[in-house]
C-alpha cells in the first residue's frame, strides 16, 4: 500500500497515541565555543562537546522501518545501536538532539572508582543494580553500600567492607538508554491528498529520524508494550 493512498493524518496520531514509546526529547543548540568545525575543550557550557540542550519535553514515538514494520533493529542496516523513530506529526527533531527512553530498561556496565565515602559518578542512572565487584569479592546493596539519590554514585554504609580510596570497582546495572539524532530521513517529504477533497492540498508526512545509542551497551531488553505492537496496525504507515 503506497503511502499517498493510504496516508491519513488521524490514522498515525492514533497509532502513536496507541503503540508509541513515552520518551523525553531535548533540543540541541550548538555552542558558542564551536570554531572551524571545533568545541573548545575546555569550554565552560558544553564541556567540550561543541553542543548545548535545551530543557527536555515529553514526545511520543513509534520504531519504525524503511519498510514500514515496527521493529527496533532493520535487517541489513544493522549498526548497533541504531533506531529508526518517528515522532508525533508536529515534532520537528535535528541534528544531536537527545532521546531518552525512560521506558526502556537498558544493562550496561563500566568501572567506579571509590572516594572516601562515594563512588565516582556512573555514565547513566542506575535504575537497578544487578552486581558489584572488586578483585574476586562481590558488594551486596543496603549490606555494603546504598545507590545515592540522584542514582550516580554508591555510598558505603559498612565501614568494615568499605574498599580503600581508589579502587576500581566493576558494576553491571539497568538504566534507560539515551540517543543521538543523526539523520533525518524524509525531511522533505509531503504528499499531494486529492482524494474525496474539491481542492488538493500538499499535506505534511510524518519524519522519519535516525538515531544512535550514545553509549555502547551490551545487550537490551525492551519492555512488555513494546512486544504487544501489532504490525498490522502499521499498515498505512510505509515508506518509500
Ligand atoms: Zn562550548
Amino acid at each position: 500500500m503506497s503511502i499517498s493512498a493510504s496516508f491519513n493524518p488521524n490514522d498515525f496520531q492514533r497509532l502513536i497515541e496507541n503503540h508509541g514509546y513515552n520518551a523525553y526529547w531535548s533540543k540541541a543548540i550548538v555552542c558558542e565555543c564551536l570554531e572551524n568545525g571545533q568545541p573548545d575543550m575546555h569550554c565552560e557550557y558544553c564541556q567540550g562537546k561543541g553542543w548545548r540542550y535545551l530543557p527536555r519535553e515529553h514526545v511520543k514515538l513509534v520504531s519504525t522501518s524503511f519498510t514500514g514494520k515496527q521493529e527496533l533493529i532493520v535487517p541489513g542496516l544493522k549498526e548497533p545501536g541504531t533506531v529508526y523513530v518517528t515522532p508525533e506529526i508536529e515534532i520537528i527533531m535535528g541534528y544531536y538532539d537527545k532521546i531518552e527512553f525512560y521506558e526502556i530498561d537498558a544493562r550496561h556496565s563500566q568501572v567506579i572508582k571509590m572516594g572516601i565515602e562515594e563512588t565516582t559518578a556512573t555514565f547513566r542512572p542506575i535504575n537497578d543494580l544487578n552486581f558489584v565487584l572488586a578483585g574476586d569479592y562481590v558488594y551486596t546493596e543496603t549490606v555494603d553500600f546504598i545507590v545515592t539519590a540522584d542514582k550516580h554514585h554508591l555510598k558505603w554504609i559498612n565501614p568494615e567492607t568499605k574498599p580503600k580510596k581508589g579502587t576500581k570497582i566493576s558494576i553491571l546495572y539497568l538504566t534507560s538508554p539515551e540517543y543521538l539524532v543523526v539523520d533525518m530521513n524524509h525531511e522533505l517529504r509531503s504528499t499531494r491528498v486529492s482524494k474525496g477533497t474539491v481542492n488538493p492540498y500538499t499535506a505534511k508526512m510524518p519524519n522519519q529520524y535516525q538515531l544512535r545509542r550514545i553509549d555502547f551497551v551490551y545487550g537490551h531488553t525492551v519492555n512488555a508494550k513494546r512486544e504487544e505492537i501489532k504490525i498490522a496496525e502499521s499498515e498505512g504507515l510505509s515508506y518509500d
